[in-house]
């Protein structure tokens, strides 16, 4: 049996997601992202929300974590028509050990993520080739963009 506790009225007709999102559970950094992306008009999203965010694409502690993300985003794009990705990664991350992984130097966990962002940019491109791709680090002080290198010719294209 299923008992009622709640009412509300949802919309029944389907929507375009402006960007699926691959970003921390970290409760911390929800309030000041979602307020950002709704800034660059992130209105309807598919959020995957999971423990380091775009780490399971960069570095993921497992194989299998990579292959779960990428089958979610690809169903976000099959479904509701997705163009772009946002990766999110934050500062002070458990999945990451924290800021004390880096010694507590800002500066040298900040580097890591912008490199760990163009990891999972990379694999990203890997999979949906023609996704736009959009990376960000968090910290206690705001959003910062971390620019991307589009992922390299393939070899044999190369001279
Ligand atoms: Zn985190």
């Amino acid at each position: 049996m299923l008992t009622k506790v709640f009412h509300f009225d949802a919309p029944r007709e389907k929507y375009h997601c402006d960007a699926v999102i691959v970003w921390c559970f970290d409760n911390r950094f929800q309030l000041g992202f979602s307020k950002f992306l709704k800034r660059i008009g992130v209105v309807n999203s598919d959020p995957i929300k999971i423990a380091g965010g775009a780490k399971s694409l960069a570095s993921p502690d497992h194989a299998t974590d990579r292959e779960f993300v990428l089958e979610q985003i690809r169903k976000s794009i099959r479904l509701h028509g997705t163009k772009r990705a946002i990766l999110m990664l934050h500062s002070d991350c458990g999945a990451y050990g924290g800021l004390a992984a880096f010694r507590g130097e800002a500066k040298a966990e900040a580097a890591h993520h912008r490199a760990e962002l163009q990891r999972a940019a990379v694999a990203l491109w890997e999979a949906f080739p023609d996704i736009e791709v959009l990376a960000y680090f968090v910290d206690f002080e705001g959003v910062w963009q971390s620019e991307l290198t589009h992922r390299p010719a393939p070899a044999e294209a190369t001279v």
